[in-house]
Parts: C-alpha cells; sequence; structure tokens
C-alpha cells in the first residue's frame, strides 16, 4: 500500500564491461561507451530499490521498538511514582508512545515482510 517515490532518484550500477560506475538511465557506458543492456539496469535498479525499502521498512521497526520501550519505561516509572507518593501519574502520555512505537512497528513489519 504503501507509495515508492524512491524511484525517482537518480542510480549508479557498474558497467558490465569497464567496471565504472554509470546511471541506470544511460543510453552507453560513458566510459568505454558500450550499449547499456536496459534489462541488466533495471534489474540492478530492482533490486537496490529493494534494499533500500529494506533499510527504511527496518529502520521503522527499529524505531517503533524503541519508542515502544521509552513508553513502557515510562509506565514503569510512573507506576513507580504512583506506588510511592501516590499521586497520578503519566500513565496516558506513556500508554500513547507505547500504541505509537507498536503501530510504527507494524507498518514497518508489514512493508518489510511485503518485500523480503
Ligand atoms: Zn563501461
Amino acid at each position: 500500500m504503501a507509495v515508492d517515490t524512491s524511484f525517482d532518484r537518480v542510480r549508479v550500477f557498474q558497467c558490465p564491461s569497464c567496471q565504472e560506475y554509470i546511471t541506470t538511465d544511460a543510453e552507453r557506458c560513458r566510459f568505454c561507451g558500450i550499449p547499456v543492456d536496459r534489462q541488466a539496469s533495471q534489474a540492478e535498479e530492482t533490486k537496490q530499490v529493494r534494499e533500500e525499502n529494506l533499510t527504511k521498512y527496518k529502520g521503522h521497526m527499529f524505531g517503533g521498538i524503541a519508542f515502544f520501550l521509552c513508553g513502557l519505561l515510562g509506565v514503569i516509572f510512573s507506576a513507580a511514582i504512583f506506588f510511592y507518593v501516590r499521586s497520578v501519574g503519566i500513565y496516558v502520555i506513556t500508554f500513547g508512545m507505547m500504541a505509537s512505537g507498536i503501530a510504527e512497528f507494524s507498518y514497518g513489519y508489514r512493508g518489510w515482510k511485503q518485500i523480503k
């Protein structure tokens, strides 16, 4: 469901002939002049996009976990305050953090699983 906009970025891949880095949309290698195999460059581009997306979704998952743990710490902390001081803690805020952490994680996980 996530729209991938990273296709717009300029990508490079290694020329199979001279091993220099050329852009994937080049007609021919600007170093040795051989025509670029469109299928090979497209395949390389797809592979790079996939890897970038994996990294992106992993970032969402780890970010979600970190956020969840912060929220959890907040709950424990506010529970401790409540236990010792008998004042109302900050449950709402930290539960909110935990919920966003879970949402963030599941977004990352779903995207990651789709392309894994
Ligand atoms: Zn070349």
